[in-house]
């Protein structure tokens, strides 16, 4: 393709970005495909000469958007958002426009030094100490498996990436139940095993019993195990649980494990000051996770992990191959040992514009209009009949459940849920909580308006009136 062809078909491009948000309001927000719907409109075999790109262009417009979930759309009130805004997406256009490889320093100077400064920014944002250095991932998942990976080498002394984990002491994991599967996946993927990740017991509050870790971590050096950290969360997917950070670094720092700190979704309220009681004692952690990619509205990927101590990080990850050497410059930072991957994207420009763009201010008010929204959804639904609050609203996640007169309300909220989202208007998901079925309603998209919440709570009204 030529660049001037190229020229046209990016201006079309942002001609139909603008209508696909201006329209998303009408559409469904979850996808009414059936699984099998795409695959059945793509050809078996790739074709062996080159197509036009307005012949590709009318198959994707025929065949994509209503084979996806619009993650954008106001209404979307489901999982946990993944928010892109018009800054990040433009910061993401000029970074695929440049398309670098964003490993070393050399390969990469401006997008290592701006990722630097990024993560400064954030730290100051959301209250963390100046002695946090940190680094932009992929995922979470990435940084829980960093932070996973370093904890292990902690508790070895360094001798797993060596001789292998096998034939060392049996590393062990703390966390409650209430933190999310990635952080079982790092220590399937870290050599531990699921019988070595231990779920302590959790309070009344979903927080992790600081007693009950205490005891476990006591027992299991007794029996000869080498307990080597705590994964704390803040915000937990299920409920939103929040684990009492500084009753945890208390026996932390006693047992001298490394704690990491899960705020995926939560971390970007804590631009609101007055959200930081929850995660009290965090400036204490070895690590914490959060990603921008969720509430904050730089899109999926860009997942930020602070760190006290870089450096046991790059001694895990870090690697230097003599092909990798910039020679003559000991002084530069290369982010590639900071993370699993070699590979890496700018992932810091679309911050960049992103809060230069809105200024905390304006990231702060929609965060705060999410909470209070939340807050209010849950006062209108507890009111309705048949309807129960099965959590509270934590940061602005709160679930429920239905269970009119005479009907099991595992299957009667399961048919609620179903019916709201074939219907299209709103999307929900659900969660199991203390062993039952519960529907979960999160505020968080980052253009949702107060209309749209009490659109959301008309519909669950109306369509529990119908079934
Ligand atoms: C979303 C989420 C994750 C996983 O995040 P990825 O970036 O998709 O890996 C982990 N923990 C919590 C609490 C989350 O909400």
């Amino acid at each position: 393709m030529l660049m001037s062809e190229y020229h046209d078909w990016a201006k079309r491009l942002v001609d139909w970005t603008v209508k696909y948000y201006e329209g998303l309001r009408e559409r469904p927000v979850r996808s009414p495909a059936q699984p099998g719907d795409t695959l059945h409109q793509l050809p078996l075999a790739p074709p062996e000469t080159g197509e036009d790109m307005a012949e590709i262009f009318k198959d994707f417009e025929r065949i994509v958007p209503e084979g996806m979930t619009h993650w954008q759309h106001p209404r979307f009130f489901a999982y946990f958002p993944a928010n892109t805004t018009p800054p990040s997406l433009l910061a993401e256009q000029l970074v695929s426009a440049i398309a670098a490889q964003c490993m070393l320093w050399q390969t990469s100077p401006a997008a290592t030094e701006m990722e630097t400064r990024m993560v400064e920014w954030m730290r100051q944002a959301l209250g963390l100490p100046e002695n946090l250095r940190g680094v932009i991932h992929d995922s979470a998942s990435s940084a829980t498996l960093a932070a996973v990976l370093t904890m292990r080498e902690r508790a070895l002394d360094w001798a797993g990436i060596k001789s292998g984990a096998a034939g060392q002491g049996q590393p062990r994991i703390y966390a409650s139940a209430q933190t999310h599967s990635s952080i079982d996946k790092a220590v399937w993927i870290a050599g531990i095993g699921q019988d070595n990740l231990i779920k302590i017991e959790t309070d009344g509050n979903w927080s992790m019993k600081p007693d009950a870790l205490a005891a476990q971590i006591k027992s299991d050096r007794a029996t000869g195990y080498l307990p080597a950290g705590i994964v704390a969360c803040t915000g937990g997917t299920s409920i939103g649980a929040c684990d009492r950070i500084d009753a945890i670094m208390d026996i932390a720092e006693t047992e001298g494990l490394y704690v990491h700190v899960d705020a995926a979704w939560a971390g970007s309220a804590m631009i609101c000051e007055e959200q930081r009681v929850h995660w009290r004692g965090v400036e204490r952690a070895d690590s914490i996770v959060f990603n921008p990619h969720k509430w904050l509205g730089a899109q999926f990927d860009c997942s930020i992990q602070f760190l006290r101590h870089p450096e046991e990080q790059v001694r895990t990850l870090g690697l230097r191959p003599d092909y990798l050497e910039t020679l003559g410059q000991d002084e530069i930072v290369n982010y590639s040992e900071w993370t699993v991957p070699l590979g890496r994207r700018f992932r810091a420009l679309k911050l960049w514009f992103l809060i230069r763009s809105y200024g905390l201010e304006g990231l702060r008010e929609r965060i705060r209009n999410h909470i209070a929204w939340a807050k209010l959804a849950e006062q209108r639904i507890a009111a309705l009949p048949g309807f129960t609050i099965t959590s509270n609203s934590r940061f602005s996640l709160f679930s429920f459940r239905w269970e009119p007169e005479g009907r099991d309300g595992d299957e009667a909220s399961m048919a609620l849920l179903e019916a709201i989202n074939d219907d299209g208007r709103i999307y929900l998901t659900q969660t199991k909580h203390r062993g039952d079925f519960v529907i979960r309603f999160q505020v968080g998209q980052f253009e949702t308006r107060r209309e749209d919440v009490e659109t959301a709570i008309a519909v669950i009204e109306e369509i529990s009136t119908r079934i």
